[in-house]
């Protein structure tokens, strides 16, 4: 059966209900994505439910990039920056259509954050740590080779750069492929199932989940022998179901983005930035948009709905007109925008920019394991970590010896490509076939960045569909993320698929009706399902446009 097609998802929850497994991972945001695929690649039988779509918390809310965090090492957090600086290429490697090199420049300004000097050594170890070579290593500019290489740089108070290596990604969609790529070591992965409770043994050891199916509000049980919560900012409240909520806890704070149109900043080149305050920001320019974050602000708020308000936009907007003088940006110019929850771990008197991010995993004498804090770009280790604890336990109950994490060998699908240039390269074969059907040239990188080989299939089905060609390719993409890809909902299919509502706003519109009539008739929704789910995704549209409705009247 294809356990990656939301048509199947009835016989999916009777394999949940009906299996015994090994192990049963909550959350299916990065870090549980990657304890699935872990855990089922060394050979254990593994569950994985996520209670909204995949990667709909933190883990599409990021600045999207692959990084070492280079902010840390002024914090002296060397081993988290070794650790992530070396898990960039090791990443780049397993996708390089979804983890794309990316040189980012960091003006070096009067009363900046680090001087010429400081900035330097700062690189220097960060690429020693991190093990770059040859001519991905630093460069340190002069103001006018800064002011060439972007030109839109305020240069009354520039006194050079300095030019380094990272890489960025769509954090939703590397999730959904490392869920797919667990599917295939026979990881049973399900979304929009709640686990409400858990089950315990005689002797109150945890040995399952019940479950609510969040689609049609019936219950079922996985049972298992071992649990891990990979819940982000949702891990306290677990524990707490658990009565395990003592000692450490998390403190959440805010990060908001802000999406510009590319010709209102039309950076040439990322931007990591001093803001007035003291704080770095990145402006980071991609395809047809620039987006800009991120704030960090500590945050008590519904963690089940996460808004950008006015401050936010203010703050950033600020930091940006500060730097870029020319482009004088103002909300009318926001387009889109998202804010995400970061699941740190609270440590007295340290505010939300000191605390460290580092993951830590905490043990109940349940037998529970959660994990918080970290990384999108750290999720590997931290998976092996986590499965680490869990292989020790199996292996301690004489159940046998799993294999060691080699997930540094396996490649996420959109493959296989050798490096970003054969990437670039099959991009161009797809640009030929994209122009002969009649679409923008574009086109061919956003399905590659999107999808990588994944693309032949969307534009082989599109052929199939009788319509004008740009709703025929978002139908035939639809088709792709339903069958392939756990699709249940337009705002899974929009935001966390194809990124449309966060770097291509636009293009939804003329597309909405015919994909909303394609889940109807997949799924088979009333009249009043279809109305809900277009109210849902157009609201979604217009928070994202809008700070806390701050800017327009609401939609009726
Ligand atoms: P989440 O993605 O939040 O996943 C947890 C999941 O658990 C959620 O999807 C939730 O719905 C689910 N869940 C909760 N309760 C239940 C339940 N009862 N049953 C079932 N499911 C449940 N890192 C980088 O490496 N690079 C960056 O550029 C970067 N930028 C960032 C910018 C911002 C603003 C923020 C906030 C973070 C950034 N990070 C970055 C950090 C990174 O995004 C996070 O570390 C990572 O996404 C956390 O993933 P997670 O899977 O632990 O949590």
């Amino acid at each position: 059966m294809n356990l990656l097609s939301s048509a199947n998802r009835k016989a999916i929850i009777e394999q949940l209900d009906n299996q015994h497994f090994d192990l049963a991972v909550i959350g299916g945001g990065i870090t549980g994505a990657g304890i699935a695929l872990d855990a089922a690649s060394r050979g254990l039988k593994v569950a994985l439910i996520e209670k909204n779509d995949f990667a709909s918390g933190t883990s599409s809310r990021s600045t999207k990039l692959i990084h070492g965090g280079l902010r840390y090492l002024k914090q002296l957090e060397i081993g988290l920056v070794r650790e992530v600086g070396q898990e960039r290429a090791i990443v780049h490697q397993l996708a390089p259509h979804l983890v794309i090199a990316e040189k980012m420049l960091l003006p070096l300004i009067e009363g900046g954050t680090l001087g010429k000097i400081g900035t330097n050594l700062a690189l220097m170890v960060y690429d020693f740590l991190a093990g770059v070579e040859s001519e991905d290593k630093r460069k340190m500019l002069s103001a006018e080779e800064t002011k060439t290489l972007e030109p839109l740089l305020r240069d009354d108070i520039l006194k050079g750069g300095g030019f380094y290596a990272e890489y960025r990604t769509d954090d939703a969609r590397l999730t959904i492929e490392i869920i797919k790529k667990a599917a295939e070591y026979g990881a049973i992965s399900l979304n929009y199932v709640k686990a409400e409770n858990f089950l315990y043994d005689e002797s109150q050891k945890v040995k399952g989940l019940s479950c609510l199916d969040m689609d049609n509000g019936e219950r079922f049980n996985i049972h298992c022998d071992y649990v891990v919560s990979a819940a982000g900012p949702w891990v306290d409240k677990i524990r707490k179901v658990d009565q395990s909520l003592t000692g450490k806890h998390l403190f959440l704070t805010k990060g908001v983005h802000l999406v510009v149109p590319h010709e209102r900043l039309p950076l040439r080149q990322s931007v990591y930035f001093d803001v007035p305050d003291g704080r770095m920001i990145f402006a980071i320019p991609r395809h047809k948009i620039t987006y800009i974050g991120t704030t960090d602000t500590p945050y008590d708020g519904d963690i089940n709905h996460i808004l950008t308000n006015q401050e936010d936009a203010d703050y950033l907007l600020k930091a940006v007109n500060n730097m870029f003088p020319t482009v004088q940006l103002n909300n009318d110019d926001v387009i889109s925008s998202w804010a995400g929850l970061r699941p740190l771990i609270h440590e007295e008197g340290k505010s939300a920019s000191e605390l460290s991010r580092k993951d830590e995993i905490f043990e109940s004498p349940t037998g529970l394991i959660s994990i918080a804090g970290g990384k999108l770009t750290g999720y590997r280790k931290m998976a092996e970590r986590v499965v680490d604890e869990v292989a020790e336990r199996y292996e301690a109950a004489g159940k046998g010896q799993l294999q060691a994490c080699h997930t540094n060998q396996i490649d996420l699908g959109g493959g296989p490509f050798d490096h970003g240039a054969a990437v670039e390269a099959y991009a161009q074969q797809v640009s030929q076939q994209v122009q002969k059907a009649g679409l923008p040239e574009s086109t061919a990188r956003y399905l590659v960045y999107n999808y990588g080989k994944q693309s032949a299939q969307i534009l082989e089905d599109l052929r199939s569909y009788p319509d004008d060609v740009v709703v025929a390719l978002a139908r035939a993409e639809l088709k792709f993320c339903i069958e392939k890809e756990l699709t249940l909902k337009p705002a899974d299919f929009f935001s966390r698929r194809t990124g449309r509502l966060y770097f291509d706003i636009q293009s939804i519109r003329p597309v909405l009706s015919a994909v909303l009539d394609d889940f109807q008739n997949t799924f088979g929704w009333t009249q009043e399902q279809y109305e809900q789910e277009k109210s849902y995704i157009e609201q979604s549209m217009y928070e994202a446009a809008n700070f806390e409705y701050s800017k327009m009247a609401k939609p009726s």
